[in-house]
């Protein structure tokens, strides 16, 4: 028998307190009634599924999964689906409440929603992982659905899963329903831009910023942890619009080339090997050290709670875009603020994703398929606005882009509660 060590968890504190009180402070600051800060700190619909799945070599295993719908005031609710072994209830009901607050305040006609599954899914077959994906599917059956709520894509998941998860309902539905999920391969009904559309937001984020500083991103130094979906095209585009990569990290493996890391020769390496261990001129550094370099712009587009209380004081980054979702702690938030480091909010920077959802959604009920320069023209449009409505509510109130960002989402979803009423 061979016994194997329990994960050390990324999650230090609970990320749903973390999530309340961060709505309890914007309340207060924008002087939000009592009674609906009530409503909004919980969420609507929790479910807690056992997801039993046959095994390759004739053993069951049975995986615990989640759904978790925060509010729907303003549309049907949207959310990731997360495949990780750390996954908790309480980590899908605040990331659930974070897509209510993003998708507020990119003004797009939904609430937030999150799910998943406690597993590694590097850890499954192939097939595994798809039966497993099926049947998760299934018993969120009657949670989902166009016009309920729409999953897509996160930490773990990605096209090929989407793809399963449409089939599933499709099958059980006796048709093919487009707008069940989003994030699907273009052969079945995904959006050109969809995949490459979260780094996009975190780019023009960054790219907003640094105009407000009369600054470029040509020039800057950048270090990107993580390199998924949302870290790997980052660093691509940051490379392409001539900033220097100087670190990139993945799980296992962080690099630094002070000169600039070769991005396309790692994006490619990343997808050959689904690794970045191996890649050429660059040193080995730790995720850690990537975190306090030197360089004008951190992202931290992996997981949450990587800049906590602990390291926030020595991170050197003038600006912090938050690819990933609640990357800093409070007590991080508030070190930073103090030493004047412009923090580019997960609700603003990472958005791009389920905008692109909402595009592919749209053109999913309309059966009737965008270019994609069209798609990221109306992307580069609402991400900037958003950007715009976040830095001059920072200004007006003098606080944070965060506040600012949470301050705009939280008084639309509080608007649209008191519009339509709590029932009965
Ligand atoms: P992904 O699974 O494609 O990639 C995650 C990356 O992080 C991988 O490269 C993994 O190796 C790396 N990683 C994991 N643990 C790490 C650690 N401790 N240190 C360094 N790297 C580590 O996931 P993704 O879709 O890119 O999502 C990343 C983050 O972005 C998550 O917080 C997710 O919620 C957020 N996000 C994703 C989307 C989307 O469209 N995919 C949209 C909005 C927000």
């Amino acid at each position: 028998m061979s016994t194997v060590d329990a994960p050390t968890s990324h999650l230090r504190e609970n990320p749903y307190d973390i999530a309340r009180e961060q709505l309890q402070r914007v309340a207060t600051t924008f002087d939000i009634d009592a009674n609906l800060v009530n409503v909004l700190g919980e969420c609507k619909k929790s479910v807690e599924v056992s997801v039993p799945v046959g095994m390759d070599d004739g053993s069951t295993r049975v995986f615990k999964g989640y759904r978790v719908t925060h509010n729907v005031a303003r549309g049907p609710s949207k959310g990731g689906i997360r495949y990780h072994a750390d996954v908790t209830r309480d980590e899908i009901k605040a990331l659930a409440m974070l897509m209510t607050w993003k998708c507020a305040l990119m003004g797009i006609p939904f609430g937030g929603a999150k799910g998943g599954v406690v597993v590694d899914p590097k850890q499954l077959s192939r097939s595994e992982l798809e039966r497993m994906t099926r049947r998760y599917t299934s018993e969120i059956i009657n949670e989902i659905g166009p016009e309920k709520d729409i999953p897509a894509p996160d930490v773990g998941t990605d096209a090929s899963v989407m793809a399963w998860i449409f089939d599933t309902y499709s099958m059980n539905k006796g048709h093919s329903v487009l707008g069940v999920v989003t994030g699907k391969p273009l052969a079945i009904g995904g959006s050109l831009g969809r995949e490459e559309a979260t780094a996009r937001s975190a780019l023009y984020s960054i790219r907003d910023a640094a105009a407000k500083q009369d600054r470029s991103v040509a020039g800057m130094r950048v270090a990107v942890q993580g390199f998924g979906q949302v870290g790997s095209y980052l660093a691509l585009f940051l490379h392409q619009e001539g900033a220097i990569v100087t670190a990139v990290s993945d799980s296992t493996t962080a690099l630094y080339n002070a000169k600039g890391i070769d991005v396309p020769a790692a994006f490619a390496h990343k997808r050959e090997f689904r690794t970045l261990a191996g890649l050429r001129d660059a040193e080995a550094i730790t995720n850690e050290e990537l975190i306090l370099l030197d360089v004008d712009v951190l992202a931290p587009c992996a997981l949450e709670q990587v800049i906590t209380g602990e390291n926030a004081d020595r991170v050197r980054a003038s600006i912090v875009c938050e690819g990933a979702n609640a990357p800093v702690t409070p007590a991080a938030d508030a070190i930073l603020e103090d030493k004047g480091v412009l923090i580019l909010p997960d609700v603003l920077a990472n958005a791009g994703g389920v905008v692109v959802s909402y595009f592919e959604w749209v053109q999913g009920l309309q059966e009737y398929f965008w270019k994609e320069s069209e798609v990221n023209a109306k992307l580069n449009d609402i991400v900037s606005r958003a950007f715009e409505e976040t830095w001059e509510t920072a200004r007006a109130r003098d606080v944070s882009m965060r506040v600012a960002a949470y301050g705009v989402a939280v008084q639309r979803v509080a608007e649209a509660t008191i519009t339509r009423g709590i029932y009965p």
